[in-house]
């Protein structure tokens, strides 16, 4: 029954082998060739939310899903190595000591379904991990944390969480901890001394520290403690999209300089300022659309009243980053089961991703750069921060 799924990974064996013999030759043999998205050596994707799909029941990674953005069948079709699930609670409706809890189940809701697909997924902790399931054709898992509340404000927890498998602590969502800034809040709050342990404590467990949804103070505070690169998991380019959760040029650069990697997001209202007017025109207008119905009803009537960005609106923050901050410094981090389907056109679900490589080897991106761009940026800050821990073990 896998059949096909292994000649197409063989396929991609083959074709990963004669990209890395010869870059040129294979991108100009168009015969031999599949999409350049698959030709990629790994497609690393840092945030997607489809665990709160899975938490609520009725969604199968097994099957190509009607609603949501990630399955087994549109990873493997949009060449997928490697895949980030954002453990996520809300920072508003729970209290710290609840959403520990409500982290843990969310863990164990997803290896219980990665579970279920031996063949398709592992759990991944590290680069290594990564690198092993690519070899043997599965789909690498990896855990993070979207928001610090889920720490509780306690080093013990994160360290567990650690244990858990977890390999990115986002420092905020959408409000304040008591230690760290959220973009989400007005006062642009810093880092206090214990959010600098936090981020000593990351560095240390080579767990990666990421600042999306942080404010621009706790940006810069923690650019200035961690010891090792710091990502951006999932944001975009403010100077083509004015809003706080998007990263300003000199952040860019500052977040490059560090060895660091900013994952643009793919949430339409991230990435066209005009769209997110609409969007929320929209909103106001329309209160009652498609609520009756549930389900991806009143994102869909929202999205057939307001249209779409063009794909080309998300190649431009990609290409903008990779000019603000280096080729090394971009990668992929979609937002997909966490945007309610808000994407631009041609990038509707997970399997849609080689027309990202498609697009930026149109505007003359070589073929390493843009495996840099897929995936091995990524792979590369993933390793950074990993060594920085060895180097630096305390025991
Ligand atoms: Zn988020």
């Amino acid at each position: 029954m896998d059949l096909t799924r292994r000649q197409w990974a063989s396929g991609m064996a083959a074709a990963a082998l004669s990209c890395n013999a010869d870059p040129d030759r294979a991108s100009s043999s168009s015969e031999a060739r599949p999409a350049s998205g698959a030709r990629a050596r790994h497609v690393i994707d840092l945030h997607c939310d489809t665990p709160m799909l899975l938490r609520h029941g009725n969604y199968d990674l097994g099957a190509r899903n009607e609603s949501g953005q990630v399955d087994i069948p549109r990873m493997r079709a949009g060449g997928v190595t490697a895949v980030f699930f954002s453990v996520y609670t809300s920072a508003v409706r729970n209290t710290e000591l609840e959403a520990v809890q409500e982290a843990l189940e969310i863990i164990d809701v997803i290896r219980r379904e990665v579970d279920r697909f031996p063949d398709d997924l592992t759990m991944a902790a590290s680069t290594e991990d990564i690198e092993a399931a690519k070899r043997h054709g599965a789909i690498a898992i990896v855990l993070g944390v979207e928001g610090g509340h889920m720490i509780n404000s306690s080093l013990g927890v994160l360290r567990t969480l650690w244990r858990l498998g977890t390999r990115y602590l986002t420092l905020t969502h959408s409000r304040n901890t008591p230690w760290a800034g959220s973009s989400g809040q007005e006062g642009n709050v810093g880092l206090s001394d214990f959010g600098r342990e936090v981020v000593a404590e990351l560095n240390r467990l080579g767990m990666m520290v990421d600042v999306s949804h942080v404010s621009d103070q706790t940006f810069w505070d923690t650019l200035k403690a961690s010891q090792a690169p710091v990502i951006a998991s999932h944001s975009s380019v403010r100077a083509i999209c004015p809003h706080k959760r998007n990263m300003t040029d000199e952040m860019i650069r500052a977040l490059a300089d560090k060895g660091g990697v900013v994952h643009i997001n793919y949430y339409n209202s991230f990435l066209d300022s005009d769209y997110a007017k609409r969007a929320s025109r929209w909103e106001s207008e329309n209160p009652d659309v498609g609520r009756k119905e549930g389900g991806d009803a009143r994102a869909r009537a929202k999205l057939a009243a307001i249209g779409r960005p063009s794909l080309d609106t998300l190649l431009d923050h990609f290409a903008h980053a990779a000019r603000v901050g280096g080729i090394d410094a971009v990668g992929l981090g979609s937002d997909f089961d966490g945007v309610d389907g808000e994407l631009p056109q041609g990038m509707e679900d997970i399997s849609k991703v080689p027309s990202i490589a498609d697009g930026l080897s149109g505007r003359g991106f070589g073929a390493a750069d843009i495996d840099k761009i897929l995936g091995l940026n990524s792979l590369r800050a993933f390793r950074d921060v990993e060594s920085a821990a060895e180097a630096g073990r305390l025991g």
